[in-house]
């Protein structure tokens, strides 16, 4: 990592849907370069500034197939991934329940049932080839992020009623306010509701 020290770093405006950027595929990645470090890096500042637990490019307007993920508590230490031309190769039959969020979809929880394990073939920030396996909170975020990389967002597995209505509750606010794009602050990690079903935050 000290390669990249020196790299600044830079909070990025995150999208709201109905950006039609949100719903758009990526494009696969093919330079390692200077420029992707420093893509890298903001990914990572903007998503703790958040704060998020996941942050995919396209939330940032940028149509690449990467995202970062750190799916690591507040108090411990980071654990930042980059997983650029991320794959699942394969996933459970198995399935978890958590309630998601998304930055691009501000101040909306809803419980999303998605596969419990999955295996992920993806390159790291140098280029190689990695494989990883993922279980809990990390599995949901990574499926979660690679969603958005195909122009799928959560409330996608959601009903199409309750999709409808937040959907729309956004596009009146477009239409009233202009887009929702917001540069993110540090601020307190949401409370949770009780419900007994693991609130994730914002991916
Ligand atoms: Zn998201």
């Amino acid at each position: 990592m000290e390669a990249y020290l020196a790299v600044a770093m830079t909070i990025r405006p995150i999208l709201v849907i109905p950006d039609e950027k949100l719903r758009q595929q990526t494009e696969l990645v093919t330079a390692f370069d200077a420029e992707l470090q420093t893509l890298i890096e903001d990914m990572f500042e903007t998503m703790y500034a958040a704060p998020g637990i996941g942050l995919a490019a396209p939330q940032i307007g940028v149509m690449k197939r990467l995202c970062v993920v750190d799916v690591s508590k507040r108090d411990d230490e980071e654990v930042p991934m980059a997983l650029i031309n991320p794959q699942i190769t394969w996933s459970s039959e198995e399935t978890s329940l958590y309630e998601e969020g998304c930055l691009s979809i501000p101040d909306y929880y809803e419980e999303v049932e998605r596969p419990a394990k999955i295996r992920v073939s993806y390159q790291d920030r140098a280029g190689k080839a990695q494989e990883i396996e993922a279980d809990g909170v990390l599995a949901t975020c990574i499926q979660h992020e690679i969603d958005h990389l195909d122009g799928v967002l959560f409330i996608d597995h959601i009903s199409k009623l309750k999709r409808d209505m937040v959907w729309k509750k956004y596009v009146k606010l477009l239409k009233r306010d202009g887009p929702q794009t917001y540069t993110p602050k540090p601020k307190m990690p949401p409370a949770d509701d009780g419900d007994g079903v693991e609130n994730l935050g914002e991916l």
